[in-house]
């Protein structure tokens, strides 16, 4: 509430020193040199590919396990998504598809760091490297995640970030974040998200409203001091569950969620792939245990998307994942009581079923 009247006060509501403030507390928090907050996560994802200068004609790998908006962004600069399937053990873009869906026509690739947990970034990167290509992160799901100790938008060129409520760092609104180690980017981002000007009524380039709200800032700021809290609460929920499950003999019916080796997953979500995912989820929901599909329709199949051209059958791994995963209640404040229901119900439903 200090930090909203801070604000009202102020009456500084665009720009200024909260936004500024918090862009150098999220550069420092990743280390990285730029950090360039905007409207939202989408936004990030938007002006990063126009500032890349990606528009029509051009084609950009993602993966189709994943919030529409990966996918949407691109299509909306005028660029053609191509979808490359999922490893099933990660939900993550296989970096050993890139080379079938390259043509000369590919400027980027999009890899999403899904549910909290790294892409398999050091394939990507140097497929990247060699055929000359672009890497925006998509790390809506994964602020504070870490690959080989680096941080989670630190590994491609830019990286985009989302305050959305339900994010590991939450606004009361929304909000998103682009970050680089270029400066150059970043003075155009700067320019994009504030109608291609730096002073009023001077237009250097074409660009957009796109910033982040002030009020929107000073409550980032307040709560970016509980993230790595609020961090290690989710990884020790998750932990907790691994526990769980194994003691009740669980793991015939669902398989858990876990990170390869040299990867810290941030669990914006604890996803479970499970038989009978459906049944086990009205079950769930009929005893007040809510859970969420991540996603239920990859995004080939998505009536947006048809004039891809894509089928069922194409992404075989994400359509299996749309069909088998459930997101489990995770967050700080979830305590043992209710976790312990969580588990319990879910071996009450195996149980019946025998
Ligand atoms: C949330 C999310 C976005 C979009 O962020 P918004 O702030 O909601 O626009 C993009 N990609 C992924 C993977 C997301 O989870």
């Amino acid at each position: 509430m200090a930090a909203i009247t801070r604000v009202l006060e102020s009456q500084q509501f665009i720009l200024g020193d909260e936004i500024e403030s918090f862009e150098k507390e999220v550069g420092a928090l990743l280390g990285v040199r730029e950090a360039v907050s905007c409207a939202s996560g989408t936004a990030a994802l938007e002006i990063s590919l126009r500032a890349l200068g990606i528009g029509s004609g051009d084609e950009v790998m993602t993966t189709p396990y994943t919030f529409v908006a990966t996918a949407g962004a691109i299509a909306w600069t005028g660029a053609r998504p191509v979808f490359v399937d999922i490893e099933p053990e990660t939900f993550n873009m296989d970096p050993r598809l890139l080379d079938s869906a390259l043509t000369p026509k590919t400027r980027a690739i999009v890899p999403v760091h899904l549910f909290g947990c790294c892409a398999s970034m050091k394939s990507i990167l140097q497929f990247a490297r060699e055929k000359r290509l672009w890497v925006i992160e998509d790390t809506a799901q994964a602020i504070g995640a870490r690959y080989d100790q680096a941080a989670a938008g630190t590994l491609g060129d830019v990286a985009c970030f989302s305050f959305f409520p339900s994010k590991n760092l939450g606004a009361a609104g929304d909000g998103g974040m682009v970050v680089s180690n270029d400066p150059g980017l970043a003075g155009r981002l700067r320019l994009i998200r504030n109608h291609g000007s730096r002073r009023k009524y001077d237009h250097e380039i074409l660009g957009t409203n796109s910033r982040l709200d002030a009020l929107q800032a000073a409550i980032l700021r307040v709560k970016l001091g509980s993230l790595s809290v609020w961090t290690a609460k989710r990884q020790e929920r998750a932990a907790r569950y691994h526990e769980l499950f194994a003691d009740r003999g669980l793991e015939r019916h669902v398989s858990l969620p876990h990170a390869p080796p040299g990867r810290t997953h941030v669990f914006n979500q604890y996803v479970i792939r499970c038989h009978q995912r459906d049944n086990l989820r009205a079950f769930l929901n009929a005893r007040g245990i809510p859970t969420e599909i991540y996603y239920p329709v990859a995004l080939h199949l998505q009536p947006a998307f048809s004039y891809l051209g894509y089928t069922q059958g194409n992404f075989p791994c994400a359509e299996a994942a749309s069909a088998e995963t459930l997101a489990l209640p995770v967050y700080p404040e979830l305590d043992d009581e209710r976790q312990n229901a969580v588990v319990g119900e879910i071996a009450e439903f195996y149980r019946l079923q025998r």
